[in-house]
């Protein structure tokens, strides 16, 4: 069924793709600005990364903290109350070259607009072992506040040695009895007061200078082989579950080829500014950020986004 606004006749002034911080953001910037937006949430995957945390503490204006999906939930609902129209399905394709885009969404609906804001974050990195995707459910996880339930006295580990490894590790001292972050570096990346926490933290161990070569188990995780990178040795750890906590890498599949991306797959946009190669579209977020991606820094580039977007139109009418 096509959307009476938002046709080929009657284009939508903007769509957004992206429900993360810098999704909605832009939502509510540009519903404020009437400019009636469209806002693609995704099918499964509505709110973004924060969904999987848990307590956010550094979003000002929540002095003693929010729950992640909390925080989501209400940026969502800014949005929709000012009369962001939401649908929560995905955009599989769009064409964002010519002054009308075109996007196609997974029931086949097409949408087409004036102006789009890409805001499709990032996507969580993989180890690339070959049997990470098949225990994956099965002792293998990239979310501790989804599954760490599961693990309820269990010996098990995380790799990373950043913010999200140390935020996950942390968490999963509730249920485990033992959380091992195991890190290809001889000290965490983490900022100072995350990493304090994880040395404090009595059930966090640490395997320093280790990488995963091998996970085992037949139907669920049983354990891992480490590599030492120094020396090449190897040990086992006998786990029953792995997070993976090793960054995310951005969600640019839809407009690689269409497109200015950097050398590392994030999509460029003017300095200063969230204007990419094409006219009309307009990208914010981690999709943009490999250097801040938080939070607050992705609300802002999203109210960045609604504003360009809100200047662009104005300027082509
Ligand atoms: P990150 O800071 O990029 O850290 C990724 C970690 O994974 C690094 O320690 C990296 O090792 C390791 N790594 C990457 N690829 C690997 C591989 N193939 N095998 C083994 N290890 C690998 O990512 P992040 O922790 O997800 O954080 C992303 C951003 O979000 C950061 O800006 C962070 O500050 C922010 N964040 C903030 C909070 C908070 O403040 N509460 C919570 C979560 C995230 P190297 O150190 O060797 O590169």
């Amino acid at each position: 069924m096509a959307l009476a606004h938002g046709t080929r006749e009657n284009p939508a002034e903007v769509v957004i793709v992206g429900s993360g911080p810098a999704g909605y953001t832009a939502a509510i910037y540009s519903a404020r600005a009437q400019l009636e937006p469209i806002l693609y949430q995704g099918s499964v995957t509505a709110g973004g990364a924060l969904m999987n945390t848990t307590e956010v503490e550094n979003f000002p204006g929540f002095p003693t903290g929010i729950m992640g999906p909390e925080l989501m939930d209400s940026m969502r609902d800014q949005a929709e109350r000012f009369g962001t129209k939401m649908i929560t399905d995905d955009i599989t394709e769009m064409e964002l070259a010519g002054s009308i885009k075109r996007l196609v969404d997974g029931s086949g609906n097409e949408v087409f607009a004036k102006s789009v804001i890409l805001a499709m974050g990032s996507a969580y990195r993989e180890l690339g072992l070959p049997d990470e995707k098949r225990l994956s459910g099965h002792g293998v996880s990239w979310c501790a506040t989804c599954d760490g339930f599961f693990f309820r006295d269990q010996d098990i580990a995380v790799v990373g040695g950043g913010d999200s490894a140390v935020e996950e590790a942390t968490f999963l001292t509730r249920f485990a009895s033992s959380v091992t972050m195991i890190h290809r570096r001889d000290s965490l990346r983490a900022s100072k007061i995350m990493a304090e926490r994880a040395h404090s933290n009595p059930k966090i161990k640490f395997a320093w200078n280790s990488e995963v070569s091998e996970i085992h188990g037949e139907t669920k995780v049983s354990a891992v082989t480490l590599r030492n990178i120094n020396d090449g040795s190897t040990s086992t750890l006998p786990i029953t579950g792995l997070f993976v906590a090793i960054g995310h890498d951005p969600r640019n599949e839809l407009v690689k080829n269409q497109i200015t991306l950097n050398s590392e797959g994030y999509v460029l946009v003017d300095e200063g500014s969230t204007h990419t190669n094409l006219p009309g579209v307009f990208a914010c977020g981690d999709l943009v950020d490999h250097v801040y991606r938080q939070a607050i820094t992705a609300a802002g580039s999203g109210c960045q986004a609604a504003l360009d977007a809100e200047r662009f139109l104005s300027d082509s009418h």
